[in-house]
């Protein structure tokens, strides 16, 4: 796709890459087809080929309506588009510099733009997030059903290991979950503690820096990933093993550091280091010998939820089932693996009618074969899905040596 660019973008590098990425684009649409908002709409502009047309209009024009802001705003950058493009268009950066551009060309109204900006200071402080989370939690039972579904009831803490095995690794324990579902990295040092594993976080690292970067807040993204490359950077020159993050969304941001980082000169070969150290959990355990763990398989099927972040921008659409079927569980028939259930970070929270439609189908698709768990890897996919009739877990959890038998 050809694309001639407004004066005004002649000398703009953002500019001149989106059109780079366009360039890969034949129109050939077989990208609707597995857009979760097309699917939903039927209305190209919230499809990526539409969105696609949009921000190459945005880059020869120099202008940008409400409609503009309308439907890139309402691509979830779950990057199933790019899975299924047979030309390799990068479409997550592309909306990136698109809704970037968008929001320069045509702002947004005030309270838009300052509900923007209270979840960009809210969720990536974990201080500041956890208290507030604390007073939600207290206020739980007299909150609304949707709103009391994004405040998961506080969890029991159980003794942890003590460190000391054979290796040790970087773990990125995250803003959101550390807070909301402790219980997910207890477990993961638990499992990790029995096959000789010690996870080490670096105290001042914090958010991972996808909140702001998928907000609109490019620059405070990159603040982000440097204070965090500063605080791994004694323990890899060291010679850390590998970072390993439980939540997907966060490792997705980890393995983009290099390329986000890449033009500033201080921090470029850091951060495509980090980038190098980068693994899901899973990718680790799938290397080890989980018999020593013996879970309690006899849960019932497990339905399996993959999220975007670990099928798309990760690739690694079979990680989850392969670890589970290894580890002896049982695992339910599923539909519509690829489409999102409509969390994607803050989406649910701004898009919150379109979210709940994908929630309604996700839950759907995840139980047509009666499990009695939902699996997932990803903080943002287990609070949105969370429902009592099929209780949702990360799926480390499930391997975890403190966890009873019967206990979901
Ligand atoms: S599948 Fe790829 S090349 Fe085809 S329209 Fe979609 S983005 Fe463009
Ligand atoms: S990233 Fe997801 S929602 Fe956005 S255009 Fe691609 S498939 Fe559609």
């Amino acid at each position: 796709m050809h694309t001639d660019l407004h004066p005004q973008y002649q000398n703009n590098p953002d500019a001149q890459r989106a059109k780079q990425l366009l360039s890969a684009c034949v129109h050939c649409g077989f990208c609707l087809e597995t857009c979760p908002t097309y699917l939903e709409t039927r209305d190209e502009r919230d499809s990526p080929r539409g969105r696609i047309y949009l921000i190459r209009q945005l880059l020869e024009t120099g202008s940008a309506s409400a409609t503009t802001t309308h439907h890139l705003d309402r691509c979830l950058t779950c990057r199933s588009c790019e899975t299924t493009c047979p030309s390799g268009v990068q479409y997550a950066q592309l909306a990136d510099i698109g809704q970037h551009l968008a929001e320069k060309a045509a702002p947004r109204p005030r309270l838009q733009g300052a509900v923007r900006q209270v979840l960009r200071a809210v969720i990536s402080r974990p201080t500041l997030f956890r208290y507030l989370l604390r007073t939600g939690q207290a206020l739980r039972p007299l909150l609304p059903g949707p709103l009391r579904r994004q405040v998961p009831p506080k969890q029991p803490r159980l003794p942890l290991p003590a460190a000391g095995g054979q290796r040790t690794l970087l773990v990125l324990e995250g803003c959101v979950q550390a807070a909301a579902t402790p219980a997910t990295n207890d477990a993961a040092r638990r499992v990790c503690a029995a096959l000789g594993i010690t996870l080490q976080a670096a105290p001042r690292a914090g958010c991972c820096g996808a909140v702001r970067q998928h907000l609109g807040g490019a620059e405070a993204a990159r603040d982000d990933m440097r204070r965090n490359i500063d605080a791994w950077w004694p323990a890899i020159e060291a010679g850390a093993e590998a970072i390993v993050s439980t939540a997907s969304g966060c490792g997705a941001m980890l393995v983009d550091y290099g390329r986000l980082l890449a033009d500033d000169p201080r921090y470029a070969q850091r951060a495509a280091r980090v980038s190098s150290l980068a693994r899901d959990l899973g990718e680790v355990l799938l290397e080890e010998d989980l018999s020593v763990l013996a879970p309690e398989t006899g849960c019932g099927k497990i339905a399996v939820h993959t999220p975007c972040s670990l099928q798309h921008a990760l690739r690694q659409p079979d990680l989850l089932p392969s670890l589970l079927r290894r580890a002896g569980f049982s695992l339910a028939r599923t539909e519509e693996s690829h489409i999102c259930c409509g969390s994607a970070g803050t989406y649910s929270l701004l898009q919150p009618a379109l979210s709940e439609r994908l929630r309604q189908r996700k839950r759907a698709a995840l139980t047509v074969d009666n499990p009695a768990l939902i699996a997932t890897a990803n903080i943002g996919c287990q609070l949105h899905l969370a429902d009592p009739a099929v209780p949702v877990l990360h799926w480390i959890e499930l391997l975890d040596p403190a966890r009873s038998p019967g206990s979901q």
